[in-house]
């Protein structure tokens, strides 16, 4: 194999040459202490960055088998090591160097989550991170020695620094790699204590700011306080020091299964508690607050999106009788009402195994959530098409076991229906199931129940193979990501505003590919999308990441993915409008 001398010569060598020259520099380059691949070199300076890898083996990167001896330490110490591996690019990085993207070198650095991502892999043998890197130029001139600073001294002090298990801060490594375990474990443990989550004593749900993920800091924050009523203590497997002793267990607030109502007054802190559960199917990083913060794995954001499109659809558990005789055991519409769209989400959720419901008044259609005893007289059931969530939230409990917890400030007709009454009073939590019941018998709704049959059972759908094309111009696949929240596949524009637990562009950027691999593997004119996104979800715990690259072959740069969840694979290609299903 070529040595990092080697590449030096390489670059000495097309120093000053056309920028095509670093063609050259494709393949592996030994180095003491690593191997350097160097896997796709971009077109021009203003490409998307070259792709390269650093392979460190374990006898010199050292980093603890008990740091990946199961699957959340594994992913939990790979996104440690992509932060340090940040902070060494921080400080060893000289930056611009030219042109372009001209001597910048980048790792796919997460957030307050952590995710399984492909930009680092750990495993017995190896540590390699997969980096990006601007090769320097002036105009369309290889810059040769702006290279080798990059390639040959910046990448191995990077190594060095953010890399070797001896030179990254141990403890916070440990301790990250443990609060990852603990939230993973707590997870596991929701549904034999029979609740859909926890949010442990101590706690920070507020952020600094609407545009911004970190924690509200300062004197007003109030931490969480779980109510007595609903206090659970759950055993962790890494005990954490609480006072100077080390404590084997968080002790907090568990919301049971069922319908959960989060109650209070206006700016008391409802949506965020709503929020941090949302965020909660996440394990986040410790110190963001929301580490005590564990929903239940099958937890989906419900929420009105008017516009957007719905496909066969059987939203006649929620929505029959439309004008014009359209039918809503297939609903299919371009240009969905706030009702529909919620009535089409939640039946989607469903299709793919959503366990919990998560709802917020604020972004709810209210003629989806309730109608009252006034309304009803005026308008008679003959002439609303819909049946409102307060009459088959306990249905949907009862018959098949999907819990909901709704934020509702503003009507008390839930009350009715409610298991658990959770009251927000200047940030803290109380329980007021009793007195909610109470109030519900001395002040009667005078309102019927809508429902004039039980929910029709799940309609499965089967997506049509030919309804997904990726194709654009002369490229066969051309998936681009262009925000969080926006996806263009083929000419298609998948918008995922409405889809609220993405929480990463790199998840994003793994849903455009997830829906291209299942089309290319398992959307076969009879499988059901059930079945589809869960055999996605199975390749991608079985092989990995890296297959997402609907160009992957080993041996080249997987990309900068993290993973999505089944649901929000779904939830993206219900919104191709190109995408046509029929029921099962
Ligand atoms: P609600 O949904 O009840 O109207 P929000 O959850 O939107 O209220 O919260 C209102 C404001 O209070 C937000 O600016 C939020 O950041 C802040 N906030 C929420 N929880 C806390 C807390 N525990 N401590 C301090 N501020 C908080
Ligand atoms: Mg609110």
């Amino acid at each position: 194999m070529p040595t990092i001398e080697d590449l030096r010569r390489t670059l000495a060598r097309i120093d000053g040459r056309g920028y095509k020259a670093y063609k050259d520099l494709e393949g592996s380059y030994h180095h003491h202490q690593f191997i350097l691949f160097v896997d796709h070199v971009q077109g021009d300076p203003f490409a998307s960055p070259s792709k390269v890898r650093v392979r460190i083996s374990q006898s010199v990167a050292n980093v603890p088998q008990a740091f990946f001896a199961n699957t959340a330490r594994r992913v939990a110490v790979q996104d440690f090591l992509i932060r340090t591996t940040h902070s060494a690019i921080r400080h060893v990085s000289q930056g611009h160097r030219g042109m372009g993207k001209s001597g910048l070198i980048s790792i796919d650095v997460g957030g307050q989550e952590v995710l399984e991502r492909t930009a680092m892999l750990v495993n017995h043998e190896w540590v390699e991170a997969r980096l990006q890197v601007g090769l320097p130029a002036q105009g369309r001139t290889v810059l040769g020695r702006q290279a080798e600073a990059m390639l040959c001294q910046e990448i191995p002090q990077i190594v060095e620094q953010g890399l070797l298990w001896g030179n990254i801060p141990q403890r916070e490594g440990k301790q990250f790699v443990d609060w990852v375990e603990n939230q993973e474990h707590i997870r596991h443990q929701l549904d034999s204590l029979g609740l859909v989550a926890f949010i442990g004593d101590g706690a920070t749900l507020p952020r600094a700011s609407g545009a911004s993920d970190s924690p509200l800091a300062g004197k007003n924050v109030r931490r969480f306080q779980s109510p007595e009523s609903l206090r659970v203590t759950i055993p962790i497997p890494n005990p954490i020091e609480q006072g100077g002793k080390p404590v084997g267990s968080l002790t907090g607030m568990g919301i049971p299964k069922g319908v959960t109502l989060i109650v209070g007054g206006g700016y008391h802190g409802k949506s965020t508690l709503l929020r941090a559960l949302e965020r909660g199917i996440y394990p986040h990083v410790p110190g963001d607050g929301r580490e005590f913060v564990v929903a239940s794995q099958g937890a989906v954001k419900i929420r009105a999106e008017d516009g957007r499109r719905i496909e066969q659809v059987d939203i006649s558990g929620f929505i029959t009788n439309l004008p014009f005789g359209q039918n809503t055991t297939q609903f299919c519409t371009d240009n969905a009402s706030g009702s529909t769209s919620q009535a089409a989400t939640i039946l989607e959720a469903l299709e793919v195994g959503a366990t919990v419901l998560l709802l917020d008044e604020d972004t709810s259609a209210t003629n989806f959530m309730v109608r009252d005893a006034r309304m009803q007289a005026l308008v008679i059931k003959a002439h609303e098409p819909i049946t409102p969530f307060l009459d088959r939230v306990r249905e949907l409990f009862q018959t098949q076991g999907v819990s909901s917890v709704l934020v509702m400030g503003g009507c008390g007709d839930y009350f009715d229906v409610a298991d658990t009454v959770i009251m927000m009073r200047e940030y803290l939590p109380l329980e007021v199931t009793v007195e909610a019941q109470q109030i519900a018998r001395s002040h009667e709704t005078h309102r019927c129940m809508e429902v004039a049959s039980s929910m029709p059972s799940l309609a499965h759908r089967i997506p049509l193979p030919e309804s997904i094309d990726p194709s654009r111009g002369r490229r066969e696949v051309k998936i681009d990501t262009k925000g969080i929240d926006l996806i263009v596949f083929g000419h298609e524009a998948i918008d995922l505003k409405g889809v609220e637990q993405l929480v990463d562009i790199s998840q994003t950027r793994a849903v455009g590919c997830a829906i291209q691999l299942a089309a290319e593997r398992f959307i076969d004119g009879k499988a059901r999308l059930c079945d589809v996104v869960e055999d996605v979800g199975r390749l991608l715990t079985v092989e990995g990441l890296d297959v997402l690259d609907p160009f992957y072959r080993p041996g080249r740069h997987p990309g900068n993915f993290a993973r999505p969840r089944s649901y929000e694979i779904a939830a993206a290609l219900n919104r191709l409008r190109t995408v046509r299903m029929r029921q099962a």
